[in-house]
């Protein structure tokens, strides 16, 4: 009898925990075409996900998905898989960078000629270079090492959403409740460690008032929970297949809008990362109600006039951000505003009452169209004024003074060789040793106090190959302290023009900038950031001048 009260009372618990189903939808409001769904950061068992690209795609199909885009971690080299169609689902394959700066997700890029790594701003211009599309993954994690730190770096889009980020910081309670209800509803489960990530979405604002940079919910999907420390994909110590692939999936998707796919695997992951890339796509919490159509236009004289249709429930808000601030606001599945003399970049988030978190996440989120202007370009460096004074640290002839640092199984060698007109310094290296040894080869060139009364370091280089070239100045006194630099070489010769006031500290120092004053060498150096163990090359350097 007791055992069945107990039962009861459990029962009754289990109820009232548990979260809505997904709520009914009116028909798509005409002229707006169903959208093309899908999963974007997906984990498998190439890095730490726990399926076969197989598990995944049988995964995605059954939650009515329509692509999935893999981003197992890696350093780009390995080359991506060709878009493939199975189970009609196309797979895309993308890899997961990790940078000194966080992890970014690189789409549409061929494989690397050498690891990209380090700053998270010569990764971006990496996978500039290379034609991707460069997205900060997880900014607003609640783990610091995983959080995006480096604003200022040109990236092309962010996650607005991660559901790995979302549940590292819940509330014991609402964890509690979501694993308890995961075995009756997963996707509304795992919606309830949802909620609106404000400082993400306001750093996301204010980066789309200066470039397009485009907002997705990304799944983050490992299928793995580690046990030891409960929520740690990476733990090795053993993992529970939690939350699964098909429920991930089921949770939220992104939805082109405009996009048609053919049915030839390689054309069409042309036009899912191009969609993404135009920022022609929203995303939608599935688990609240889905799948759903939502339409942003801009008509009339200078696309002044906007209108949002939303496959909506009566009680849906749309809400109209410009430059992030909220301009209109309606009840319902549509939207007008005129937008006259209101240049900005606009967007649209749909809610739905009685939606998990605090503030609630919201249930459909649009990508910025612009008003008034057009999308601005990807930043152009600053233009600085040209350097007016000059101090020659070398052109051509003996490297006096030079000397070799290197690891102890890694070889290096400079030569002078002819140039025109006159000389220049060939630099030889070869990376060998284990991982442990951290090789390295480093050209040292002494300099001496007339550092401190320049703004820069110039000299023109190219190499045998494409490569990166760390630039570091060395104050010996106060145990060696380093700032660097690094910078791309290949075959064309460039002339490299580097401010002391982009270097940052390797390892540790006492100051964020160069301490100019104390600096007593400048070191050219290859090592396993950027460089295979085992790889070799060479390099001409000539005109190396200090600047301002
Ligand atoms: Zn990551
Ligand atoms: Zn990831």
């Amino acid at each position: 009898m007791r055992r069945l009260a107990v039962l009861a009372i459990a029962a009754i618990a289990l109820f009232i925990m548990m979260p809505a189903g997904p709520r009914a939808l009116p028909p798509p409001p005409a002229g707006l075409m169903p959208a093309v769904r899908g999963a974007m950061h997906v984990h498998t068992n190439r890095s730490d996900g726990t399926g076969s690209i197989d598990d995944v795609v049988r995964a995605a199909s059954a939650a009515g998905l329509k692509f999935v885009i893999l981003t197992d971690h890696g350093d780009a080299t390995r080359a991506p898989d060709l878009p493939d169609y199975r189970d009609g689902v196309l797979s895309i394959d993308a890899v997961e960078i990790s940078t000194n700066d966080g992890h970014l997700v690189a789409l549409g890029m061929p494989k690397s000629p050498y690891p990209l790594a380090g700053e998270g701003r010569d990764v971006v211009e990496d996978i500039h270079r290379l034609g991707g599309f460069a997205i900060a993954a997880h900014p607003g994690s609640a783990k610091p090492e995983l959080q995006w730190s480096d604003w200022t770096a040109p990236i092309d889009g962010l996650e607005w959403l991660n559901a790995d980020s979302e549940w590292r910081d819940e509330r014991p309670w609402t964890l509690v409740r979501a694993l308890l209800t995961y075995p009756f509803r997963p996707p509304q489960a795992l919606a309830l460690l949802l909620d609106r990530p404000e400082a993400v979405i306001r750093r996301w604002d204010e980066l789309t008032q200066q470039r397009r940079v485009v907002g997705l919910a990304a799944a983050d999907a490992h299928a793995r929970v580690g046990v030891r420390s409960l929520g740690e994909p990476y733990d090795s110590a053993g993992s529970l297949h939690f939350p699964s692939y098909a429920s991930s999936f089921r949770e939220f998707s992104i939805d082109l809008s405009s996009a048609r796919l053919n049915g030839d695997a390689n054309a069409d992951g042309r036009t899912v990362i191009d969609a993404i890339r135009d920022g022609a796509f929203y995303s939608t919490i599935d688990a609240l109600a889905g799948p759903a159509a939502l339409g942003v236009a801009a008509s009339g004289s200078g696309r002044a006039h906007l209108r949002v249709d939303a496959q909506a429930p009566g009680d849906a808000t749309i809400t109209l951000f410009r430059d992030g601030m909220p301009v209109a606001s309606t009840q319902g599945a549509r939207l007008d505003h005129d937008a006259s003399g209101q240049p900005g970049a606009y967007r649209v988030e749909v809610t739905l009452p009685g939606s998990p978190g605090t503030p609630p996440v919201p249930w459909m989120m649009s990508n910025p169209i612009y008003v008034g202007r057009e999308a601005p370009k990807r930043d152009t460096p600053p233009q600085r004024p040209a350097p007016r004074t000059f101090m020659t640290l070398y052109d051509g002839g003996e490297a006096r003074g030079w000397t070799i640092e290197k690891s102890a199984a890694s070889d290096a060698a400079m030569e002078v060789i002819g140039a025109l007109p006159g000389s220049q310094l060939l630099l030889r290296f070869a990376l060998s040793g284990t991982s442990a040894d951290s090789p390295y080869a480093a050209f040292v060139m002494p300099a001496g106090a007339a550092v401190a009364m320049y703004d820069r370091l110039m000299f023109s280089a190219r190499a045998d190959r494409p490569m990166r070239l760390s630039v570091q100045l060395r104050a010996s006194e106060g145990g060696g302290e380093r700032w660097h630099r690094s910078v791309y070489l290949d075959q064309t010769p460039r002339t490299v023009d580097l401010p002391f006031s982009d270097f940052r500290p390797r390892g540790t120092t006492s100051s964020a900038l160069p301490v100019l004053s104390r600096v007593d060498a400048i070191l050219f150096v290859i090592d396993t950031v950027n460089a295979k163990i085992g790889s070799n090359g060479q390099i001409q350097i000539d005109d190396i001048r200090l600047a301002r």
